[in-house]
């Protein structure tokens, strides 16, 4: 494993100056500029400030003003009186700022490929990846939406007699609870179709990785967002949570599965909708057929993405057994020539763990995993010498089930191998999960990958790699089944799940029940043969 980083400052926690690089990190914007986004956050710079460290040094990034509940309740207040005029505008008119969305953000990346990894630590190509999914999300919504949203006229309950529409309203304010892995892309995944339908959105980025999303906010209103149709609001979720739940009209939640049932149990209590994008433990299985060293580059970038910090990274790979050592060897090979480094450039394949709990996380289930009889084929170690939250891409190999990372999420760079020897048991192990976010298939034949990828109990199954395939394909829904979530986001669904259905039928001349003077039971025996004879009609 190669590295590219000078070692870290040795004084975390010291205070970096107004025209220090954000964070410390050499090459970051200004620490002004994150002052400056700072003061988008729609509450008071008066509440009391909190300030993240920046994991590639460890050094404060900004100070963010931090809400309290009944400032969060002002800002729904507010943004209730903006949706109205916002949901006036007519879809195409939303559609073009999105339009205008995307173009900015290619445009501008280079400022928000060094925030993302100022903030989230991660390597420069991941943040690219948010980039791309950013513009693809804006583009997608910013063509389709418009077509997706217009009135449907359906077939009425009498031919001709009864004209039927479905309408879609939206849902009023929507709230968005953001996580810290991927800052950019979820942001605009989750927030920019709620405003494509209509909706105003008070979204809660989390506090570690808040400038990102801020960033894209100011370039929301560069591209014709009204002032407030999006508001951001920080705080930690035990201090505005309730206010959020309690306020929406609508919850849109990212983030793990224990907060997620969390949040589902108070928003059931006021029966407005929600969507919940959960954790993971994502298979991917390798069939007899398979490409090894394809197989084993494509297993390199969907296990150590953001360092394993990408909720549809695989953390599992079944093998067959007639392949499995070629593949061990190719994957630890391939691995241990990962560049690990910090550099605000493309040249490392992989960046650092964004917070201490991460550190602490990772790090304990390899241990565990090696005292329950694992062996580390590859990494297995903390990086101190290259920052404070390195920690290597770790292949491991003989995971027994008493190990902890068998089947609790390890949200890291960490991957275990497994030997099968049928495909039936490859999918059934692949199925054996709580989970049921992302998979993945290897074969050389495409159609006999899609026949097990239908098979996989998952809301995106690619073939052939590891997530990119579905994640960037923004025209299919995106999500999990079983404890992996509620709802999808991209695609329809995406967009569809931000309205309120409505029917509206007009009924002209013959009402739906019997004539005046007719017998009921004449009048059920005319209906009844109508609905047959409709029946046999090859489009009603
Ligand atoms: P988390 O602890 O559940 O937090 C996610 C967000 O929820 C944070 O902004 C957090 O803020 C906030 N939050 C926590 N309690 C809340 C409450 N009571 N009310 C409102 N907000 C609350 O998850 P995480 O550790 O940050 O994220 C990692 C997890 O997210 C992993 O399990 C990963 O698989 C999953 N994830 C899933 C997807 C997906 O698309 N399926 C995408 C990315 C990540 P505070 O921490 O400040 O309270």
């Amino acid at each position: 494993m190669t590295s590219t980083v000078p070692p870290a400052p040795s004084q975390p926690g010291s205070t970096a100056g107004p025209a220090d690089p954000v964070g410390g990190v050499p090459g970051a914007p200004a620490t002004r500029r994150a002052e400056q986004l700072t003061r988008r956050v729609a509450t008071g710079l008066d509440a009391a400030p909190v300030t993240m460290p920046a994991p590639f040094t460890g050094l404060p990034i900004t100070a963010l003003p931090q809400a309290a509940d009944a400032e969060v309740r002002r800002v729904f207040t507010r943004a209730r009186e903006v949706q109205l005029s916002w949901a006036e505008w007519p879809a195409r008119e939303r559609q073009r700022v999105l339009l205008r969305l995307a173009d900015l953000v290619l445009a501008q990346q280079d400022e928000v490929l060094d925030l993302v990894q100022v903030e989230a630590g991660k390597a420069r190509i991941d943040a690219f990846d948010e980039v791309s999914a950013t513009a693809l999300v804006a583009s997608y919504y910013g063509k389709h939406s418009a077509r997706l949203l217009a009135e449907r006229r359906a077939a009425g309950a009498l031919p001709v007699l009864t004209k039927a529409s479905e309408v879609r309203h939206p849902k009023g304010v929507v709230g968005v609870v953001s996580p810290w892995n991927y800052p950019l892309a979820l942001t605009a995944m989750d927030v920019l179709p709620a405003l494509a339908a209509g909706n105003a959105v008070v979204q809660k980025p989390d506090n570690q990785t808040a400038l990102s999303a801020l960033w894209l906010h100011e370039l929301a209103e560069q591209a014709g967002l009204p002032a407030d149709a999006w508001q951001v609001v920080l705080g930690r979720g035990s201090a505005i949570g309730d206010a959020i739940v309690e306020e929406s009209d609508y919850v849109c939640f990212t983030g793990s599965t224990p907060t997620g049932k969390r949040l589902a149990g108070q928003i059931a209590e006021r029966l407005t909708g929600y969507s919940l994008e959960l954790g993971g433990k994502n298979p991917m299985v390798v069939l007899p057929d398979a490409d090894v060293q394809q197989a084993a580059a494509g297993a390199v970038t969907a296990c150590f993405s953001s360092a394993g910090q990408l909720c549809v990274s695989v953390e599992r790979i079944y093998v067959h057994e007639s392949i499995h050592d070629e593949f061990v060897r190719a994957l630890a090979e391939r691995t241990g020539a990962l560049t690990l480094g910090s550099g605000l450039d493309y040249h490392a394949g992989m960046g650092s763990l964004t917070s201490q709990d991460q550190l602490a996380a990772v790090s304990a289930h390899v241990d565990d995993a090696r005292a329950a009889g694992a062996t580390v084929v590859a990494g297995g170690r903390p990086r101190p010498d290259l920052g404070p939250l390195f920690y290597e891409p770790t292949v491991l190999t003989g995971v027994t089930e008493r190990a902890k990372l068998f089947r609790e999420e390890t949200f890291g760079p960490v991957v275990a191998v497994y030997r099968y020897s049928d495909v039936d048991e490859a999918v059934a192990r692949a199925n054996d999960t709580e989970f049921g976010l992302n998979a993945s298939v290897w074969t050389r034949d495409a159609r006999r990958g899609e026949e097990v990828a239908r098979r996989i109990k998952a809301g995106t199954v690619n073939v052939n790699e590891g997530y990119a395939a579905t994640f960037g394909t923004v025209g299919v829904p995106m999500g999990g089944m079983k404890e992996s979530g509620v709802g999808r986001r991209n695609s329809a669904e995406g967009l569809l799940k931000y309205t309120e259905a409505q029917a509206v039928a007009v009924q002209r001349g013959l009402r739906l029940r019997p004539f005046r003077g007719m017998p009921p039971r004449l009048w059920a025996k005319a209906m009844s043969a109508g609905i047959a004879a409709l029946r046999r009609l090859p489009r009603r």
